[in-house]
C-alpha cells in the first residue's frame, strides 16, 4: 500500500525501520537512506533476522538537495520520514516539494551555528505544501509528538478548556556509562544547556538553564526530580489548544548527569562556537559527540523505565479537573523487540504511527501540520497496538 524513504540510519531510524517492517499491509516497501551506507546495512540485517523482511538501501547526502531529490525520483515514495538531524528538515522539506512528495519529521529545524530551535522556519513552508497539495507532519516523536496528542486527545474528550499542561519527561534508565546522552549528543547538550522558557497568560517566561526543579512521583518509576526546560511543543500547543493560560515542560536528569554537564560546560567542552586546536578549527560540542557513546550502542546496556506523559487542568461541565496521561516504557523490552532503548523506541513507534497516519487517510490534509491539529482517536488507538500503551488518571 506503502512506499516508504526512511532518511537517517540512527537509533530512531532503526526503530522506524523495524516498526514499519512490522506492519507490511501498510508499509508496503521500505527504503532506509543514510550517509553511511554500513548503519543502513546493520539495520537491514536486523529488520531480516527480526521480521524476515527486505528493506532497500540507498546513500545519501540530506543536505544536498539535488541528491535527494535524485534517490527521491528513483525510489518513487509516497512519503519522506525524515529521521536524520533537524538541521537537515528544510533541504528535506524542499526536496519533497520539488517531487510532490509527503514529509515527516519528529524534531523541529535547528541552524547548525545557533542553539535556537523553533517552528518559524518550517511553518513558513506552509503556503509551498499547500499550494502543492503536499502534506507535512512536524514532531510525531513523543516529545513532541505523542505529547501533542495527549493533549489533543483530553482537549477533546476530558475538558471543555484546558487551562494548564506539565509535560514530565522521566528517563530512569541506567546505562552504566558515567556520562552519555540517550540521543544524538550535540542535539541534546544543546537543548540541556539552552536557558528554560515556559509559556504563562500569552507570555513567555524565561529562566536559567535547570534552575527549576519539583519532585513528581512517577508511575512505576517513583519520586524524581524535573527541571524545567523549553521544549519545541510548546511553541505549536501555546498556539493551537483553546483557552490555555500555562504550559511548562519538566525533564528529569540524575545529580550524576547534572555534575558531568555543569563540569563540561565550565570547561567550555558544550560550546558551539569554533577554536583553534593545532592549527584547524573544531567545534568542541562536535567533539565532546566523538568522544561519548554512540546512542545507538547503549541499547543492550540500558535497563530501567521511561515516563512521559502530560498534567492537565482546566473544566469540564463547570466543574475543575485534573487529568494525567502518560506511557511507561521498559528499555530492556525495547531492546529485546527491535535492539534500541527506549528513548529510540519511544521516538521511532509514533514516526511510523503518524505516517501510517498519513499513508491510509485517517490524517490528510494540504500544508503543514503539529500533531494537535488532527484528528488524535486514530493515533491513541494505534499507540496501544504497537507498543506504547497509555493510561489515564485522574488526579485529585
Ligand atoms: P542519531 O544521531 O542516532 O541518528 C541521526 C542519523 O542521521 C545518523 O545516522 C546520521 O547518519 C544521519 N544523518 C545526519 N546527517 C545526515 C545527512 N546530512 N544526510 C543523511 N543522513 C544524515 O540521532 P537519533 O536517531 O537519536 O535522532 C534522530 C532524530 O530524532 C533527531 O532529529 C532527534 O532530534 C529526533 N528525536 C526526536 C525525539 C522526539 O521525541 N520527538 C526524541 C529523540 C530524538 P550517518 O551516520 O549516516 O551520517
Amino acid at each position: 500500500m506503502g512506499n516508504v524513504l526512511i532518511i537517517g540510519a540512527g537509533g530512531v531510524g532503526s526503530v522506524v525501520a523495524h516498526k514499519c517492517a512490522q506492519v507490511p499491509e501498510v508499509f508496503s516497501r521500505i527504503c532506509l537512506a543514510s550517509r553511511t551506507l554500513a548503519r543502513c546495512e546493520g539495520i537491514q540485517k536486523s529488520v531480516k533476522e527480526r521480521t524476515g523482511r527486505d528493506i532497500e538501501i540507498a546513500r545519501v547526502d540530506a543536505d544536498n538537495v539535488a541528491e535527494t531529490v535524485a534517490l527521491i525520483k528513483k525510489v518513487q515514495p509516497s512519503l519522506v520520514l525524515n529521521l536524520a538531524l533537524p538541521y537537515q528538515d528544510l533541504h528535506l522539506m524542499d526536496a519533497c516539494l520539488e517531487t510532490g512528495v509527503d514529509y515527516l519529521d519528529t524534531a523541529n529545524y535547528e541552524p547548525p551555528d545557533e542553539a535556537k530551535f523553533c517552528y518559524k522556519w518550517q511553518w513558513e513552508y506552509q503556503d509551498r505544501f499547500r499550494e502543492k497539495g503536499l502534506m507535512a507532519l512536524l514532531g510525531s516523536g513523543f516529545d513532541p509528538g505523542v505529547t501533542n496528542v495527549y493533549s489533543a486527545y483530553a482537549a477533546k474528550h476530558y475538558f471543555d478548556e484546558i487551562h494548564s499542561i506539565d509535560i514530565l519527561d522521566a528517563n530512569a534508565g541506567d546505562h552504566g556509562h558515567p556520562f552519555a546522552t540517550n540521543f544524538n549528543p550535540e542535539i541534546n547538550i544543546r537543548e540541556v544547556t539552552a536557558r528554560g522558557k515556559y509559556w504563562e497568560n500569552g507570555q513567555w517566561i524565561e529562566t536559567e538553564p535547570l534552575s527549576v526543579k519539583q519532585s513528581f512521583d512517577f508511575p512505576q518509576i517513583g519520586p524524581k526530580n524535573a527541571y524545567l526546560m523549553y521544549h519545541e511543543e510548546l511553541e505549536s500547543l501555546a498556539k493551537n489548544i483553546k483557552g490555555l493560560k500555562r504550559i511548562r515542560f519538566w525533564m528529569t536528569f540524575s545529580d550524576n548527569y547534572l555534575k558531568h554537564l555543569e563540569v563540561l560546560q565550565n570547561v567550555g567542552m558544550t560550546g558551539i562556537e569554533p577554536v583553534m586546536f593545532e592549527g584547524r578549527e573544531i567545534i568542541p560540542l562536535q567533539f565532546l559527540k566523538a568522544l561519548l557513546p554512540d546512542p545507538a550502542s547503549l541499547g543492550p546496556r540500558t535497563k530501567g523505565k521511561t515516563c512521559i506523559g502530560n498534567v492537565m487542568e482546566g473544566v469540564k461541565g463547570g466543574k475543575p479537573r485534573k487529568v494525567y496521561i502518560y506511557n511507561v516504557c521498559d528499555h530492556e523490552e525495547c531492546y529485546r523487540e527491535v535492539g534500541s532503548q527506549a528513548i529510540s523506541y519511544t521516538t521511532g513507534v509514533p514516526a511510523m504511527i503518524g505516517a501510517m497516519m498519513m499513508l491510509t487517510g485517517k490524517w490528510r490534509g494540504q500544508g503543514v501540520f503539529n500533531m494537535e491539529e488532527l484528528d488524535p482517536d486514530p493515533f491513541m488507538e494505534k499507540l496501544n497496538h504497537h507498543g506504547l500503551p497509555w493510561e489515564v488518571k485522574e488526579l485529585a
